[in-house]
């Protein structure tokens, strides 16, 4: 059953008329920032290439923000600008080397933690290498700095292949278990492995999320299943470009920001 989640939005109704089609949400995957030649999942950026593309942003006249950041911008209609920042899996090197870059760049991000693993590893990567992921210590810091903190559910898990139980488990509690943490709304989901179905979309709408990442959502696009572009170590200014560019010819996004199915 459909929410009509613009009914008592905070962010306001996602709907109306505007003068002129926006540009599509331009948002940025990242995982973690650190030194290391192991990195099978190329889901590791140094900390020099992303002070670099931090550069880049700025040079060009973008700002990185945080989600929600971006969607009340889209809302308001000054997105023009600004690129969402994400982190998908929450390593703890968010804070050893992503924050203080995010700060001297004064950019915001969102970050997508596992309740379920505070303070573990990422042990659903079979290849490894084994990285640490934040404890509630590194979470609140992560808030106190300005940063959104948001939900990649509890343990890492593909919610497509979830039973009933296990999908509502973890996209409610992983909420409930960071609104305890940081002590306020927890508007964002981000889906584990980018894998994404309706019924997937039915249980976070329902947890009371706000909007939730995706990768490469197709036909599910909207604000509960937002596309987003990998950015890796081998992104140089000339491919953050192109990417930005094909971004932008690939994405058809209507004016308004769609629920999605
Ligand atoms: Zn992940």
């Amino acid at each position: 059953m459909p929410v009509d989640t613009a009914v008592g939005d905070p962010w306001g109704p996602l709907t109306g008329s505007r003068p002129r089609p926006a540009a599509p949400l331009w948002v940025a995957m990242y995982h973690s920032v650190t030194h290391t030649t192991d990195d099978p999942y190329r889901i590791t950026v140094s900390p020099r290439r992303f002070e670099r593309q931090l550069r880049w942003l700025r040079r060009r006249g973008l700002k990185g923000v945080s989600m929600a950041e971006l969607i009340r911008a889209r809302t308001a209609g000054t997105v023009q600008g600004l690129v969402g920042l994400t982190f998908d899996d929450g390593y703890a090197d968010f804070t050893a080397e992503a924050l203080a870059l995010l700060r001297r760049y004064e950019c915001t991000a969102t970050v997508f933690v596992l309740p379920g693993l505070l303070g573990s590893t990422n042990e659903w990567d079979p290849l490894g290498p084994r990285k640490p992921l934040l404890d509630e210590r590194g979470i609140q810091q992560a808030a106190t700095w300005g940063m959104e903190v948001a939900s990649h559910g509890l343990r890492h898990l593909d919610l497509t292949h979830a039973d009933e139980d296990t999908l509502r488990r973890e996209v409610h509690e992983s909420r409930q278990l960071l609104l305890d943490l940081v002590g306020h709304d927890v508007a964002g989901f981000c889906y584990p492995y980018g894998a994404v179905d309706l019924r997937a979309v039915a249980a976070v709408r329902a947890a009371g999320y706000q909007y939730a990442c995706a990768i490469d959502p197709g036909p599910l696009t909207g604000r509960y299943a937002l596309p987003r572009v990998h950015v890796g170590e081998r992104d140089t200014a000339w491919r953050l470009h192109l990417k930005r560019a094909l971004h932008r010819w690939r994405r058809h996004e209507p004016a308004d920001l769609p629920e999605g199915p």
